[in-house]
């Protein structure tokens, strides 16, 4: 079986083809497969982040966890981000 291996400028430059047809759910699709949620060491176990965006991030012993990439750009997920105390949650392009 054959496998495909994309590099992120290979996605972004796809990304850009597939807005320009106007297929903006297949690039925000693209867009979602580059870009990735972490948590850093700094994380405190608050759980504001699980509280808020119960369907990305869960709770591990004292830390939090990404338990899903999927919502990556929802409201829920930003919402999170904007309100982790320490600043540990960021994105970044994977
Ligand atoms: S909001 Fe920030 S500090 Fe609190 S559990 Fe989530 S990642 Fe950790």
């Amino acid at each position: 079986m054959k496998v495909d291996v994309v590099t992120p400028e290979q996605a972004q430059a796809t990304t850009s083809v597939q807005q320009n047809s106007s297929s903006e759910t297949v690039s925000q699709m693209l867009v979602q497969h580059t870009q990735k949620i972490v948590i850093n060491n700094g994380c405190i176990g608050c759980g504001k982040c699980v509280a808020t965006a119960r369907n990305t991030f869960a709770m591990q012993g004292s830390r939090a966890q990404v338990i899903s990439q999927e919502y990556i750009q929802s409201a829920s997920v930003q919402d999170a981000i904007a309100h982790c105390p320490v600043s540990a949650i960021t994105i970044i392009e994977a």
